[in-house]
Formats: C-alpha cells, structure tokens, sequence
C-alpha cells in the first residue's frame, strides 16, 4: 500500500503529527524550525541536497534525482513537486524502485551524426570560419 497524495502520513519530527502527503513538505519546513539541531545529512541521490537526517526518508520518497537516475528528464522543480509513493522502508528498496520506474530513457545515436559540426582539415581560417558559419545555419535541434 502506497500513499496517495492526500493520505495522511506521519511528520518525522512529531508522529503525532498527521499531514496529508502532497502538504508535508510544507509543514515540514514549519517543524524543521523548531528543530534547528538535527543532524544533517546529505541526498544519496545528489550531495547537495542535506536534510534533516530524520527528514531523509520523506527527502528520498520525493528527491527528484531520484527520478533522474532512470530517466534523465528534468521535470520536476520547487513549484512542481512531484506526488511520489512514499517508501515506507528504509531508503535501501532501491530494487522496488527499478521495478517501478521502468522507463530507462535511450539516447538515440543514429540521429547525432547530422548534427555533428564538421571541422575541416587543411582549410585557410576564414575558410574554416565560413564553413563553421555553414554549419551553423544549417544546424537543426533533434526534433
Ligand atoms: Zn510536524
Ligand atoms: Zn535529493
């Protein structure tokens, strides 16, 4: 069973605290306030993410690297958290994880050779300058 974003689950810093899941990361930063010594400790999923050690499971459950590693899309900021399940377990279900995000994005290497700027051997610089400018013109982004 996995929460939706309108189940209730438990505040890391006060059980007693219960939060639909989709606002916990807005009450939190109200409880992270009244603890302002908890030990800190850094994302496994990105170093520069350091939360409050008791936070890290909820941190985990919605990092948005998370989703990354598979996936390698950059969907996700401050203003569009993403409703993830909550890991109920510790963050060490890393084989769940696999299993439910399934869909591994592949570059596809074919394509990437028209895009390629060609250097030109051998040509005077403003031969080389004209060619570049070519190149550019002619560029197109992947569709
Ligand atoms: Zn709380
Ligand atoms: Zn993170």
């Amino acid at each position: 069973m996995e929460p939706k974003p309108h189940d209730m689950i438990s505040c890391p810093y006060n059980m007693a605290h219960q939060v639909e899941h989709y606002r916990m990361h807005i009450h939190l930063q109200k409880c992270r306030k009244q603890h302002p010594d908890s030990k800190k400790v850094p994302c496994p999923f990105d170093a520069t993410h350091v939360v409050n050690d008791v936070e890290l499971d909820y941190h985990v459950s919605t990092c948005p690297k998370r989703h990354m590693l598979d996936t390698q899309l950059y969907v996700m900021d401050d203003d569009h958290r993403p409703t993830v399940p909550v890991v109920q377990s510790a963050p060490d279900t890393s084989d769940d994880w696999e299993n439910e995000y399934h869909t591994s994005y592949k570059p596809d290497f074919s394509k990437k050779g028209a895009h390629m700027i060609v250097k030109i051997k051998g040509a005077t610089p403003s031969e080389r300058r004209k060619a570049r400018m070519e190149a550019i013109k002619n560029y197109k982004p992947l569709e």
